[in-house]
């Protein structure tokens, strides 16, 4: 794989070469080689993509919902043919770990666009009854629209943003991270393969000048971006000047609030999976975890245990546990909050460096750490890490631990582990985020809206509600009698 050959841009149902002959290298984490040349696209690459997609969206949004949705099936159904090479490519791109990229990437992906193919053909407006005649509403297709993906879960974020977009008739030019640039341009061959037309989904690749084109261009209607916090403000700043409508799907520091009646090794498991899995980079991460002074002892014990037990290691290797950072710079941005974590007094419990075992030495490996001794000031419990960094946080009563759960910027998601059903359902209630997991962590079925609160977005990701987001609504007044003029 690392003389690959160079990726190009995907423009009109094929590759193209960029204007300018600029290109950038990919690199795989995990041993820090490059992998390939990888094209960035210039205004003229972007303009042309957009005519392109003009073109496209004409034909495609001529066409039925039941046709468009049979399109999105069949991606899907190649997605998982081709489930093995494509997840390989991801764990080489991004350094996840091939024991979840079968199932968390390439199928996740491949479950979104089977329901948003499902979905196609149900669009439908409503009809009402008012003084002097009636009403209806038609969802019609935005246009064009750009989506902007973060690198941790490639694929994932490419399908969460075309299934609806292309669903409700619309075309997209997606822009993958520059650091997780390839499976896109293979769901874009797959798209293809499945009948749909040119011009309908473009890859245009890039750094975030790239990024900036497309929030800049008059004929881009909205914007779907996954990164970070200045990155959803920036883009929003940017969408303004041509007023296109955004989703933010951002950053967070998300609480997972253990009780003295949970199950505790559902709320270990629940612990690091949260905090572990894809190396701590997913946005909804519990990255605070909060637990009774009752049962701290205990649970810190078996986390501890079970934390010790995960395998760092190559990525393509079936029983590795945990890969390497994406990128050397994202790795020193989490060597760094750990040490500072230290000199602010935190105390490690395990992990808490680089690791360098042999075999692992040319990669960006950071141990699982676990972080106790910790107060809710200190720069590690208020921040984003997004790497494998738990910090461990205690409480005695409902309210406190609420109070200190809500009290930050960010209001992605978050979690409550109890027995108590009624506890349960209050402390959802009082969360302050858009997602909230009950006795559970990061599952994150199609089937459920997906988005937080605060400074952590705006919108909904999947589920039907995605489709408010890609659809502009027409209201049609249709007159049954005569007009009353007083004049
Ligand atoms: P970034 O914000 O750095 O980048 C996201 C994307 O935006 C990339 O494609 C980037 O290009 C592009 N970009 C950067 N600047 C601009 C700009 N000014 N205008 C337009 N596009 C721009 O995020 P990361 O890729 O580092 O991803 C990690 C972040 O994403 C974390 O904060 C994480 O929490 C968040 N995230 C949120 C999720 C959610 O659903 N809420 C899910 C997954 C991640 P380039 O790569 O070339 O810099």
């Amino acid at each position: 794989m690392a003389d690959m050959d160079d990726q190009l841009l995907w423009i009109h149902g094929t590759y193209v070469a960029p204007d300018q002959g600029q290109y950038f290298d990919t690199f795989n984490p995990a041993t820090g080689e490059k992998i390939c040349r990888v094209a960035e696209a210039g205004q003229s690459d972007v303009d042309k993509a957009v005519a392109s997609a003009s073109k496209g969206q004409a034909e495609w949004a001529a066409m039925s919902g039941a046709e468009r949705g049979r399109v999105l099936v069949k991606t899907a159904q190649l997605l998982r043919e081709h489930c093995d090479a494509l997840a390989r490519l991801e764990s080489l791109d991004g350094g996840k770990p091939i024991a979840e990229t079968p199932e968390a990437d390439v199928g996740s992906a491949a479950d979104c666009l089977e329901f948003f193919g499902g979905q196609a053909a149900s669009l439908h407006g409503e009809y009402q009854s008012v003084p002097g005649g009636f009403f209806y509403t038609r969802p019609e297709p935005v246009g064009i629209c750009a989506g902007i993906g973060a690198w941790n879960y490639p694929i994932q974020i490419a399908a969460w943003k075309s299934a609806p977009a292309l669903a409700a008739g619309n075309a997209m030019l997606f822009k993958p991270a520059e650091l997780t640039p390839l499976t896109a341009l293979k769901l874009a061959e797959l798209y293809q393969q499945a009948g749909l037309p040119d011009g309908v989904f473009n890859v245009i690749q890039g750094m975030a000048d790239t990024g900036k084109m497309l929030t800049a261009h008059p004929g881009i209607a909205k914007i779907s971006l996954t990164g970070e916090v200045g990155t959803g403000k920036a883009v929003m700043r940017a969408a303004a000047d041509s007023l296109k409508s955004v989703t933010l799907e951002l950053g967070g520091k998300s609480p997972l609030i253990i009780f003295d009646d949970a199950d505790l090794d559902n709320a270990v498991s629940a612990a690091m999976l949260g905090n572990f899995y894809t190396q701590g980079q997913i946005c909804t991460n519990s990255t605070r975890v909060f637990v009774h002074e009752s049962i701290r002892e205990a649970f810190v014990q078996k986390l501890v245990a079970r934390t010790q037990k995960l395998k760092l290691g190559d990525p393509l290797s079936p029983d590795t546990d945990v890969g390497p950072m994406v990128s050397a710079d994202h790795m020193a941005g989490v060597l760094g909050y750990i040490d500072k974590g230290k000199q602010e007094g935190g105390k490690v419990l395990t992990g808490g460096g680089r690791a360098t075992n042999p075999g692992l030495e040319n990669g960006n490996f950071v141990e699982p750490t676990i972080f106790d001794n910790l107060d809710d000031t200190m720069t590690i419990v208020r921040e984003e890490i997004f790497g494998p960094v738990l910090s461990l946080l205690a409480f005695s009563s409902e309210q406190e631990v609420l109070e200190r759960a809500n009290a930050s910027e960010f209001g992605l998601a978050g979690g409550v582990f109890t027995k108590d059903i009624q506890r349960a359902h209050r402390v959802a209630e009082k969360m302050d985020a858009g997602i909230v997991w009950i006795n559970q962590y990061n599952l994150t079925p199609v089937e459920m809206p997906f988005g937080g609160f605060k400074q952590s977005g705006i919108g909904k990701e999947n589920s039907r509600r995605a489709f408010e987001h890609y659809t502009r609504l027409k209201t049609v007044y249709v007159a049954e009698g005569d007009v009353d003029a007083p004049y």
